[in-house]
């Protein structure tokens, strides 16, 4: 039987040295690892990858991250090791997430070898194991290890004093105290869930990465230390978007070089003990004309009923730093830009910062075989294409129709969604220029033209299921705090077998809560929007349900266009007056009461998509 591919990325290689002698390099490498071996090979521009070496899954005896505060001399830093045929190998992941899923793929994959009791969780490094200072290579490991793939957080043995040490004590009361700046999913049993804005108290901060801390209900786990912040400190050295000893000259020159929309970093004002928000954008000044520049904003202290809030922007305070950066990562809420990637001297790229980090998502352009144009867009052309024995779609992006930046938000939504009602995403392939997405094949092309071309074909039942598929994918996206923005029938896809699915993320957003204002010119289409979209760019979850109204009147009306013998403003005066889409000819009764309730003038007086997809069930 052939061997299956599991897992593909470039990572960083430290040179095994076999003898005393042999050099000490880091290298990037091609890793692959399927079902029979973990192989590594050198990338050569235009030529094919040449294979540098590759390791039986049989003989790997250990998988595990290394945890070690030594300075890494590569770009990569974050190491896992791999002891096979008495070889430690060293690989450098780009980011934690990235060294997780190696990690535990390859200890799924070896749970049945003969594996070490005990390993080494720091490097072998100038003749000693720096976790226990042995001097023989091969000395057994001094820590117990765990085969389970969940079991790959190396953590430091706090002793139990040390821990209530932390937290606090009546007179330093808060110091122990920590804010989730968002929700947190465990990924694995000793991960404990995080609800942002929640209290919990800090146990122990001592790994770089994971921190152990407690609910108000006793319950203990591990949480991404980035996820929460103190709620009295200023230790920002963890988060991405610190830079320390960065002044305002050279805050301008490292944001202006990245050039990169809504780039952005904290660092330390010239007035000792507050800090600046430096942040760039390229979007059009009050000329109208492209205007790259940086601007700063310190962020003000206030004490209100005794305790120190923070703020950018007046009308939202917070209790951190952390919480008001995290704030402004999704709302603009007055600053020239919402701060969209964290920019430092250690996260120059040349590449785009996503491509990097979720190499995973990265197809090799060798491996796309371009067919014939499906379509195309107002972003540029879509291909049929095929891709390791699959049919696919690929989106090509125009360059002058949408900026890098706006691509990889749109692939950055869809990486983080999985519904069988939304169109997949398999790849992002950033080394074509234009970079280009590579999606699930929809034969059926869009909706409003499979309708138009269906005229008098498709039954009442038909249209009812296709508003349900569209239904299903909008509660996810609800249920994730994602709005869609655009949805209509022109941006949902059907597949082969008829099979309705949401597509087009290019406008997705995800909002906590729920709300989302902001100013977008003429991106939006008026027919499909809500009033409090048109009169102040409000968007919600139920202003997506306004646009599933229509899009339930566009299927049951066979792809017409909504008010189609009107323009926008008087489409717009028309509902102002309560006037709405009159009742298409082959929907029931019972199927227009919904429209109907999808188009109440109150945004909390519609129902949610939760609730429609249950009454539409029953239609
Ligand atoms: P726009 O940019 O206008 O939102 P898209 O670029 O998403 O539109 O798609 C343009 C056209 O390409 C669609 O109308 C459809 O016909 C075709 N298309 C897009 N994605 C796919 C896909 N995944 N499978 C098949 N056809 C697709």
């Amino acid at each position: 039987m052939d061997a299956m591919l599991i897992l593909k990325g470039t990572m960083i290689k430290k040179s095994q040295q076999r003898r005393r002698t042999s050099p000490c390099n880091y290298k990037e490498r091609l890793f692959i690892l399927d079902t029979r071996s973990l192989s590594y090979l050198e990338r050569r521009p235009g030529k094919k990858p040449i294979l540098k070496g590759c390791i039986q899954l049989s003989n790997i005896r250990c998988a595990e991250i290394v945890c070690s505060s030594i300075p890494i001399p590569c770009t990569n830093k974050y190491p896992f090791q791999v002891f096979h045929d008495n070889l430690h190998l060293y690989i450098f992941a780009p980011d934690n997430y990235c060294r997780q899923r190696w990690v535990r793929a390859l200890k799924e994959e070896i749970r049945l070898n003969n594996l070490v009791v005990k390993y080494h969780p720091n490097f072998w490094m100038y003749g000693r194991w720096q976790c226990c200072h042995q001097t023989e290579k091969l000395a057994a490991g001094c820590k117990e290890y765990s085969p389970e793939p969940n079991g790959t957080k190396v953590l430091p043995e706090v002793p139990e004093s040390k821990n209530t040490d932390r937290l606090g004590s009546p007179d330093n009361e808060g110091e122990g105290l920590v804010v989730a700046l968002q929700d947190y999913t465990p990924q694995g049993h000793s991960d404990l869930p995080l609800k942002a804005d929640q209290e919990y108290t800090m146990i122990d901060s001592s790994h770089p990465e994971w921190w152990i801390i407690q609910d108000n209900m006793g319950q203990k786990g591990f949480v991404p230390c980035t996820y929460i912040a103190e709620k009295s400190g200023r230790n920002f050295d963890r988060f991405d978007w610190y830079n320390k000893d960065v002044t305002r000259l050279q805050a301008e020159e490292l944001l202006m070089t990245e050039g990169r929309e809504g780039g952005f970093m904290v660092r330390d004002s010239r007035h000792a003990g507050f800090y600046t928000v430096s942040v760039f954008t390229k979007a059009a000044g009050s000329n109208g004309l492209k205007n790259p520049r940086v601007k700063h904003y310190q962020i003000k202290v206030i004490v209100a009923g005794g305790e120190q809030r923070f703020y950018l922007a007046e009308k939202h305070l917070f209790n951190n730093i952390p919480q008001v950066i995290t704030y402004h990562k999704l709302n603009a809420a007055g600053l020239i830009t919402r701060l969209r990637r964290p920019i430092s001297h250690n996260s120059i790229s040349t590449n785009s910062s996503f491509i990097h980090n979720e190499d995973r998502w990265e197809v090799d352009p060798e491996e796309l075989v371009l067919g014939e144009e499906l379509g195309s867009g107002q972003f540029g052309m879509v291909l049929e294409a095929r891709w390791r024995e699959k049919r696919v779609a690929v989106k090509m992006v125009k360059e002058e129709a949408m900026s890098e930046d706006e691509f990889i938000e749109e692939a950055q939504v869809l990486t983080k969604l999985s519904h069988c009602k939304l169109v997949k995403l398999y790849g992002v392939c950033s080394q074509r220029n234009p970079p280009c997405l590579v999606l699930e094949l929809m034969e059926n092309g869009c909706l409003s033209d499979y309708l138009r071309a269906r005229k008098g074909q498709l039954s009442p039942a038909t249209m009812l299921v296709m508003c349900l598929d569209v239904s299903e994918a909008m509660a996810y996206l609800e249920s994730l705090k994602i709005i869609h923005r655009d949805l209509a029938a022109r941006n949902c896809l059907v597949s082969k077998n008829n099979e309705v699915k949401v597509s087009d993320f290019g406008m997705a957003r995800y909002v906590p809560d729920d709300l989302y204002t902001c100013s977008m010119g003429s991106k939006f289409s008026i027919k499909w929007s809500a009033p409090e979209v048109i009169k102040y760019s409000k968007f919600s979850s139920k202003s997506d349900i306004w646009s599933f109204g229509v899009l339930m009147w566009e299927v049951f009306s066979e792809g017409r266009m909504p008010y189609e013998h009107n323009t926008n403003t008087e489409v717009v005066e028309a509902l102002a007056t309560g006037l709405r889409l009159p009742r298409p000819r082959l929907a029931p009764d019972a199927l227009y009461l919904l429209m109907e309730g999808c188009w109440r003038q109150k945004p909390g007086d519609r129902p949610s998509f939760a609730v429609l997809l249950h009454e539409l069930a029953s239609v």
